[in-house]
């Protein structure tokens, strides 16, 4: 004979095994068509600006006063202009609802059969079957999907960061094979923030391919695990996780199982981001580079031209630099390089190596006096900072030049040649300190009619000598005429 939790048991199995017969790729798949075909709709409607039929739904799940702040264009930490980001503010809201309300028709439908589960243990309960966990187990379940869910609409370091908070881990790093089917170290992160493409700081290897779930233990536990899209290895990702004694290790490899082909899609959804990133950044000191300066600025420039905001430009350039090298060896200033980068990094909220041992900081929303407080405080930083280098200490110092973007200039050169000519002034000054532009600009103007005044005696010069040269040539034409006759 049975006994009732048997019963319940096999109940629950089968609702289970009909709720949840799918596997996970297929509910994904599935979930992914919906959502593009959901996305296409939202597009379609958005075609002549913001329909009211999504208007009175963002308005009636988020609220009137939302919508007022969203008209004002107060959204997000930046105060934003233009309609075209308004228009896509609203377009991504409407997605959002709608998938939401898609979502929650979806799992009402399986509230229904929870329903009926619930309905069976009260039922079972009253006949004195009290240890029923089964149930909690599937709403379990639905909660996960939903966590997906929310997974795969996070932008894509929010998505990573709650992956890695599901598996209670703090680092995750991934390799992708690159063109050549080569594994490459792509992204990294300590739980708070992502590099991306950094190198081994010592031996810098090129690492294997994993092919199958790989778990080592030391004091940490690490678990590799290859990423599978329909049947193709397209790399694989390693997560560490304290090896605390109350870590169930099945249960955390299950985890890591179920979440795996989601991840494995973030990640190739985002795989061209990731490599294009690699463009942008600088090896050695993992700042934005030139060509990333040179895009964004063309961007802020606009943004600029049309907003009432101030926008700063910094030229950074380390003093004496060359006989550093020349005194301390090459590896020595590439140390330095990467350590100074890191206090401008810290400082600064643009920052870029411009090239060789300069760097640019780009301050948007700064004016005169905030753009020189900071600028001010890395170079004393710098100043200040001894860098310990295998034992022995170093000191540099940098200068800098600082430029405001004038709404009469035509384009983003005009400030950088400004900041350019401010940070040769401190130079010429004696190096170790910051120059505004404006403080010099007389000072360049008296240059430049000092400079004048030479062309114009040069050019005096210049004639008296042609006239000179002209005078000995007809002498000679004179006296050849003369022998010859
Ligand atoms: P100044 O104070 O006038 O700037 O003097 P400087 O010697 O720094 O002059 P300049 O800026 O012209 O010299 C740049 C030097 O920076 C040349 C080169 O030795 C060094 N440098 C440029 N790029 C790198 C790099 O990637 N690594 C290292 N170690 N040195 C670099
Ligand atoms: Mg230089
Ligand atoms: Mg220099």
């Amino acid at each position: 004979m049975k006994t009732a939790r048997e019963i319940v048991k096999a109940i629950v199995r089968e609702i289970e095994e009909r709720v949840y017969s799918s596997p996970d790729n297929e509910i994904l798949r599935a979930f992914e068509e919906r959502h593009r075909e959901i996305e296409k709709r939202v597009l379609q409607d958005f075609t002549n600006g913001v329909t009211r039929k999504h208007v009175t739904r963002i308005r009636k799940i988020m609220g009137n006063e939302f919508m007022e702040v969203l008209n004002q264009g107060r959204i997000g930490p930046i105060i934003w202009k233009g309609k075209d980001r308004l228009q896509r503010t609203y377009q991504r809201l409407a997605l959002l609802i709608e998938l939401y309300l898609h979502y929650q028709k979806e799992a009402q439908g399986r509230a229904i059969e929870a329903e009926q589960l619930r309905r069976i243990r009260d039922e079972l309960i009253e006949s004195q079957v009290s240890h029923v966990h089964e149930i909690e187990v599937l709403e379990d379940t639905i909660d996960r999907y939903r966590m997906l869910l929310e997974i795969v609409l996070a932008p894509f370091e929010e998505a990573m960061k709650r992956v890695m908070s599901f598996l209670k881990v703090k680092h995750l790093e991934v390799f992708l094979f690159d063109d050549d089917r080569f594994l490459a170290t792509e992204m990294k992160t300590d739980g708070q923030s992502f590099l991306y493409n950094q190198e081994e700081e010592d031996d810098y290897h090129i690492p294997e391919a994993v092919s199958e779930v790989k778990l080592h233990e030391v004091k940490e536990i690490s678990l590799e695990v290859p990423l599978i899209i329909e049947g193709q290895q397209i790399g694989h990702y390693r997560i560490w996780r304290q090896a605390s004694g109350d870590l169930d290790r099945e249960e955390w490899k299950k985890d890591v199982e179920w979440i795996t082909p989601v991840l494995a899609r973030i990640i190739e959804a985002n795989r061209n981001r990731l490599l294009a990133r690699r463009v942008y950044i600088d090896d050695l000191t993992q700042l934005y580079n030139k060509r990333k300066l040179n895009e964004q600025m063309g961007k802020l420039f606009k943004q600029f031209k049309r907003g009432d905001k101030e926008l700063h430009v910094a030229m950074i350039d380390i003093d004496r630099f060359k006989h550093f090298n020349d005194t301390y060896g090459h590896p020595v200033g590439d140390e330095i390089l990467k350590r100074t980068a890191a206090i401008i990094k810290e400082e600064i909220p643009y920052a870029y190596r411009y090239g060789g041992e300069e760097f640019a900081g780009v301050f948007y929303g700064y004016d005169r006096k905030e753009t020189m407080e900071i600028m001010e405080r890395v170079r004393r930083k710098v100043e200040k900072t001894p860098f310990v280098i295998k034992g022995q200490e170093y000191r540099i110092t940098i200068s800098a030049g600082i430029a405001r973007f004038e709404t009469y200039m035509n384009s983003v050169m005009d400030a950088f040649d400004r900041a350019d000519q401010a940070l040769y002034a401190s130079k010429e000054d004696g190096r170790n300190r910051c120059t505004y532009y404006d403080d010099i600009k007389d000072r360049l103007i008296t240059d430049v009619k000092s400079l004048r005044q030479e062309i114009l005696k040069l050019k005096e010069q210049m004639e008296l000598v042609t006239r000179e040269n002209r005078r000995l040539v007809e002498q000679l034409k004179r006296d050849r005429s003369k022998k010859g006759s």
